[in-house]
């Protein structure tokens, strides 16, 4: 990660990159492109569903391009990441990442482009995507078990996640990455059987630690299954040697070699202690939700509304101005495992994960 030192608001930088009052720069940009989603993941959706935004509240295609091009061009944003609810199920994606993919930065490099993805409908989009300019994809799998997902999900489509997953690979868009939440007495018993069939399909699996982001009643502390009980059960399968710090960069997860890489070397795995070893030292993400609201953090109480100042006519140079003073109050930390932790009232789904 760039760090700056910066000791008072008074060095605050006016022009320039995406700094906050703790030193830390924001390059990664995460772009929620719908609240909506096809699944009902239990840790994430109620099983009814949410209130979706109204279309008219959601940036359009051009809105979008415009916010991410101000993001790339002239706050020092290099990747880009899709997600949602499920990115997919916007019908603009393939256009929104060919232009993403054309911008340059002040230096002259192609942003990353990537999307966060549940899988539903990769495996007739993946070629498209790749064609448009995707790098790469991450798919969210939480069990290899067809009940099991059916259970998690709500939804009986495990086929067409694995499917979607061949398809990814066989298109390039690669490393394929799965994200996968493991929950008690639920699919924690699978998290060998995961890490066994993902190296052996060439994908590179990462556990994220639940966080508390979905329905009220979804999370608890006392249950949540944390990075330490995923490591000791993995373990129990394989030979793990943790990264250093430098292999690691920026990265939230965690990461550790895989019976000594495997055949070809590229064998890990990857855990993402949010909750239990928060990275928020080191974090580089800035966040803009599909109804334009920006967000320094996964879990900020404050929002800048970006929409409002596109639709009232401002300037480029104004709402570049407005996203820097957004990112300047970023908090420390975010104090999840904290007493005075109040989780934010916008879920997962609707900020982009
Ligand atoms: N629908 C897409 C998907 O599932 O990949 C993208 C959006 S989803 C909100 C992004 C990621 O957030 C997924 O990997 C999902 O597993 C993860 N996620 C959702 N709710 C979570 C929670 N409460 N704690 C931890 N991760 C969560
Ligand atoms: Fe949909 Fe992704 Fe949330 Fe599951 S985790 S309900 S796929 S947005």
């Amino acid at each position: 990660m760039t760090q700056v030192l910066l000791d008072t608001a008074a060095d605050r930088v006016m022009t320039g990159p995406l700094v906050d009052r703790h030193g830390r720069v924001a390059t990664d940009l995460r772009v929620s492109l719908t609240d909506r989603c096809n699944l009902r993941c239990t840790y994430c959706m109620p099983a009814e569903g949410l209130e979706w935004m109204p279309d008219s509240h959601v940036l359009t295609d051009d809105e979008m391009i415009r916010l991410i091009a101000i993001a790339v061009e002239q706050l020092g944003v290099r990747e880009v990441r899709f997600t949602g609810g499920e990115p997919l199920l916007r019908r603009g994606l393939e256009r929104l990442i060919a232009e993403t993919t054309a911008l340059r930065t002040h230096d002259g490099v192609a942003p990353e482009t990537s999307i966060t993805t549940n899988g539903l409908g990769l495996a007739h989009r993946a070629a498209g995507l790749a064609a448009a300019g995707l790098s790469r994809v991450n798919v969210s799998l939480d069990t290899l078990d067809r009940e099991r997902y059916a259970t998690i999900t709500r939804r009986d489509r495990l086929p067409a996640v694995l499917a979607g997953l061949e398809a990814a690979d066989r298109a390039g868009l690669r490393p394929v990455k799965i994200n996968t939440v493991l929950m008690r007495g639920v699919n924690d018993d699978e998290a060998v059987d995961l890490l066994r069939w993902s190296v052996d399909h060439g994908y590179h699996l990462r556990f994220i630690e639940q966080m508390p982001l979905g329905p009220r009643e979804s999370w608890d502390r006392t249950q949540m299954v944390t990075a330490a009980e995923i490591l000791a059960s993995l373990r129990t399968g394989f030979d793990l040697t943790e990264h250093t710090v430098d292999e690691r960069g920026a990265a939230p997860a965690q990461t550790w070699t895989v019976d000594g890489g495997g055949p070809d070397g590229t064998w890990d795995v990857g855990v993402v202690a949010s909750v239990t070893g928060p990275f928020c030292g080191s974090c580089d993400r800035v966040r803009l939700t599909s109804d334009g609201r920006l967000r320094n953090c996964l879990f900020a109480h404050k929002e800048t509304d970006l929409l409002e100042l596109v639709r009232s006519g401002m300037d480029d140079a104004t709402l570049a101005e407005a996203w820097r003073t957004a990112m300047w109050g970023k908090r420390r930390q975010h104090g999840i495992d904290t007493d005075g932790f109040v989780q934010p009232r916008r879920p997962m789904s609707a900020i982009g994960g």
